[in-house]
């Protein structure tokens, strides 16, 4: 099957007035302030060490972070091969928390299976506006039987394209499967991943007329202006930072991030695209598994083509860190205060009734 890269290049996002913040309880680090004083690779996980070891390291071994990856995609056939090495690689490093996000009817099964595997995964179920055109007549009937038999997942990833692939699609369609999909989130009371690429009036305009949404509202990979925080924010929106950032001019991202209420920002990876790309800061390609150990739970359905090598242009959840350490940088806080608030952030949107995450269990 062709695979089109699920978000392509995208130009997602948006804006806020920012409440005060206060820099006396974590002033900004020394070397935080600029892009081109990144220089140390916060990452050791270019090989994933003996499968052994790695199943063995708790979340926090390595990292005095903890972290959320927001959105991602380990069921993605470029990576599924190697996900559970790719958990365990990032879990080294402080992230205890993965939202996997389905796109189609093709993938449900697959993020259902991981979530069933890993308790560290969010599953989230929803028909990506790439995939429109495919869906079968069904599709709803088939969603809905998803979110009754996994009453822990959320609704994503769904949205609205007018990107350079994405308006090949029909919008009419594109808007109608996704004003279902937003009415089913607001129908279970469950938080929803939204993609918008070049569409944010008509996402807005949509979010009005079916919001408000008090389960909340994940706009993914968020990289629209300053001046459209606010009204997204007053409809229940979080704005979810990935790689994607480090393509935006820093002026224009850093005006951006200052507009976003501290407790609408999360972080995220949308692995395995948006590799983050600095200066002087080098990535780890995805790890090579060192044993079948590593490919033993891959799904008997995943495509059989699927690489289980390296390659260096797939992100992959640790590279998280490099996303933290750009967008507290701009922010002119400390890493450390940035990865506790977005933690905190994404324990509040993910911790509706029948999820996994449990606020008073994350309080440690
Ligand atoms: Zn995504």
């Amino acid at each position: 099957m062709a695979r089109p890269p699920h978000l392509g290049q995208r130009p997602h996002h948006w804006n806020l007035r920012t409440p005060p913040r206060n820099p006396s309880r974590n002033p900004p680090e020394p070397g935080s302030g600029h892009r081109s004083k990144l220089r140390e690779s916060p990452l050791s996980v270019h090989r994933v060490s003996s499968p052994a070891t790695m199943a063995q390291a708790p979340a926090r071994a390595a990292s005095a972070v903890r972290l959320f990856d927001a959105h991602c995609h380990l069921q993605d056939p470029r990576v599924v091969a190697v996900a559970p090495a790719l958990i365990r690689a990032a879990a080294a490093s402080g992230v205890a928390r993965f939202a996997v996000n389905g796109t189609s009817e093709k993938d449900w099964h697959l993020v259902k299976r991981m979530a069933e595997d890993h308790p560290a995964v969010v599953p989230c179920f929803g028909l990506h506006p790439w995939w429109v055109p495919e869906r079968s007549p069904d599709w709803m009937d088939s969603l809905r039987r998803f979110f009754v038999e996994t009453p822990e997942a959320a609704v994503g990833e769904i949205g609205l394209d007018k990107g350079s692939h994405g308006k090949t699609i029909d919008f009419g369609d594109q808007v109608e499967v996704f004003r279902r999909q937003l009415k089913l989130a607001k129908e279970l009371d469950r938080p929803v991943s939204v993609h918008c690429v070049r569409a944010f009036g008509d996402l807005l305009e949509i979010l009005k007329q079916i919001g408000p949404f008090p389960a909340g509202v994940l706009l993914h990979s968020y990289l629209g202006s300053a001046e459209m925080v606010s009204g997204f924010a007053n409809l229940g929106c979080y704005f979810s930072l990935s790689g994607f950032l480090t393509g935006m001019k820093s002026s224009k991202a850093k005006k951006m991030l200052k507009s976003i209420p501290l407790d609408r920002i999360l972080l995220e990876t949308d692995a395995p695209d948006a590799l983050p790309k600095l200066d002087n800061f080098p990535v780890s390609p995805i790890p090579v598994p060192t044993s079948d150990t590593d490919t033993e739970n891959q799904s008997q359905d995943s495509d059989p083509q699927a690489p289980a090598t390296s390659n260096e242009s797939w992100n992959h959840p640790a590279n998280i860190l490099i996303v933290l350490k750009y967008v507290a940088s701009l922010l002119e806080m400390s890493e450390a205060e940035l990865a506790e608030t977005s933690y905190k952030n994404a324990i509040n949107l993910f911790s509706y009734p029948g999820s996994k995450v449990h606020p008073e269990a994350e309080a440690n």
